[in-house]
């Protein structure tokens, strides 16, 4: 999915259409890595340190139920902020789309 760097939409606080700049909003850090039973928690353990092939704990996964990919697809995830009041707002519905990047300017 290809998305314009600048959008015409309506901002609920200027109260009409104005100039948005479009920002695709990324998942910066891994989420859950300190839950309880991640392995984040394991290798602090000490779980995964050794020579050969570590399995679950090392950097390849093993060749079983881990390898298996199942979501091929993400939900966009989109920012919009007004030109003029500055103000943000999230997309409200996702699309489920493989790759989000930015549409190129026309030259
Ligand atoms: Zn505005």
């Amino acid at each position: 999915m290809k998305v314009p760097k600048t959008m015409k939409r309506y901002c609920l606080k200027c109260k009409k259409h104005t100039t948005h700049k479009v920002v695709i909003v990324s998942s910066g850090h891994q989420r859950g890595s300190l839950k309880r039973g991640s392995i984040a928690r394991a290798k602090l353990r000490g779980r995964g340190k050794g020579k050969g092939n570590l399995g679950k704990w090392g950097s390849k996964k093993a060749a079983s139920k881990f390898k298996m990919k199942v979501k091929n697809t993400k939900k966009t995830n989109l920012m919009y902020t007004c030109q003029t009041c500055k103000k943000s707002k999230n997309q409200l519905k996702g699309r489920r789309v493989k790759k989000v990047v930015y549409k190129e300017e026309d030259k």
